[in-house]
């Protein structure tokens, strides 16, 4: 488990678009934070790091958006309405040429691949968040390693 804290909307970009040059086709990556911590933030830096050109917002009502301008696709899910008795398909991303970010994954635990970057973000203050990663298999503790020994991330 790898923690970071930030200290504007920037500082998060900033992170999380660093960690987006380690990514690889097949990533998966979940978000958990309450309603206004920085989850689609996040993903914007991570879509700027990809390099996508696109506008990244977040896709609540439409649970997946797919950008295709990048270094790699980026699928970006929002299943805050989802629950996890709902078969909506979604599985049939994780295994594609993309980078999977799913916002709210607490929601559909059963449809979560084992091998993945759990990332918490938790508002301190008005400006001030705290993220946490951790990994549950060998290709998410490599990307945490990745993080973790990028002295850039944190600048
Ligand atoms: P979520 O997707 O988790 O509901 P958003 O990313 O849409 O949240 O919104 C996060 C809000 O918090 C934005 O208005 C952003 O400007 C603000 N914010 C303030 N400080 C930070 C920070 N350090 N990191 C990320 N967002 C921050
Ligand atoms: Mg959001």
């Amino acid at each position: 488990m790898h923690q970071w804290i930030t200290h504007a909307p920037e500082e998060t970009m900033h992170f999380s678009e660093r960690l987006a040059v380690f990514l690889k086709p097949g990533d998966v990556l979940t978000l958990s934070g309450d309603l206004g911590a920085g989850k689609t933030v996040f993903t914007k830096g991570l879509a700027k790091g990809l390099g996508i050109q696109e506008m990244v917002n977040s896709p609540t009502f439409t649970i997946v958006k797919e950008y295709q301008s990048g270094r790699l696709p980026l699928y970006h899910m929002d299943v805050y309405r989802i629950s996890d008795e709902e078969d909506i398909g979604l599985e049939d991303y994780f295994d594609q040429d993309g980078v999977t970010v799913i916002e709210w994954a607490e929601n559909i635990p059963s449809w979560l691949p084992d091998d993945r970057l759990s990332i918490t973000i938790e508002r301190v203050n008005e400006r001030e968040r705290t993220i946490t990663c951790k990994a549950s298999g060998s290709r998410s503790k490599h990307i945490n390693e990745e993080i973790s020994n990028d002295e850039r991330a944190s600048d």
